[in-house]
């Protein structure tokens, strides 16, 4: 099974990829850690992608089909993937195709997550992880049980991400809406889009996924 998630940032894509990886066995393919993973390692890739990052741009085309294809390359041909954050123009739609193509698999869903952008500039810039463990946390919805001490491993460090700021996340918004929303109706077209209201609370999101991908 091969699934796309589309939503804009904050919509909830990467802990409902998480779930899926978890209850179903697949494999997430988040384009946004493969790139935050090749910052942190200051690869020839992650050097050209941090200014275009820190400012919520998008990054090439060319870079993120080449990074998704390397990573499916990896795979075992029966391992199914979820798709987050990728693809998020025309362009990078038309290369999933090709590359899919090409490696005998195919798009079984594309689930989009509806969401309120006002209601996810709060969620998004409240937004903060474990520093050990990448267990998720918000300043508005999820502090940790005692205060500055990670519930699941008992770390005492936390980290934002540097584009998890108002301005950043306006433009990265913003994005969305010019390059990415316009892709849908390629994957309408074929009858595989799936709506979901990603404003329910999460477990009803799982619960609505898990009911399209059955
Ligand atoms: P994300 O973690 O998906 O919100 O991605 C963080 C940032 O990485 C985005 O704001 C873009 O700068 C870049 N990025 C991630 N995925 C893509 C993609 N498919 N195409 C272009 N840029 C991307």
């Amino acid at each position: 099974m091969n699934i796309i998630l589309l939503g804009p940032p904050g919509a909830g894509k990467g802990t409902q990829a998480q779930r899926l990886v978890d209850s179903h066995g697949l494999k997430q393919l988040s384009t946004g850690d493969m790139l935050r993973a090749a910052v942190k390692a200051a690869t020839p890739v992650g050097i050209k992608a941090k200014a275009v990052m820190d400012a919520g741009e998008l990054v090439s085309d060319d870079i993120v089909s080449a990074l998704i294809g390397d990573e499916l390359d990896a795979l075992s041909a029966g391992q199914g993937v979820i798709f987050d954050g990728y693809p998020r123009t025309a362009a990078q739609a038309n290369s999933l195709d090709a590359i899919l193509a090409e490696r005998g698999r195919k798009l079984d869903h594309v689930i989009e997550l509806d969401v309120d952008e006002n209601a996810l500039v709060v969620r998004i810039t409240g937004r903060y992880t474990c520093a050990a463990c990448g267990k998720g946390y918000n300043d508005h919805f999820e502090q940790p049980i005692v205060a500055g001490t990670c519930d699941k491993c008992g770390g005492h460090e936390f980290k934002r991400r540097p584009d998890d700021n108002e301005a950043t996340v306006r433009t990265r918004m913003a994005e969305y809406r010019a390059k990415t929303a316009p892709i849908l109706p390629i994957y309408e077209a074929r009858g595989i889009v799936a709506h979901i209201d990603g404003m329910a609370p999460m477990d009803e999101v799982t619960s609505a996924i898990e009911t399209v991908i059955a």
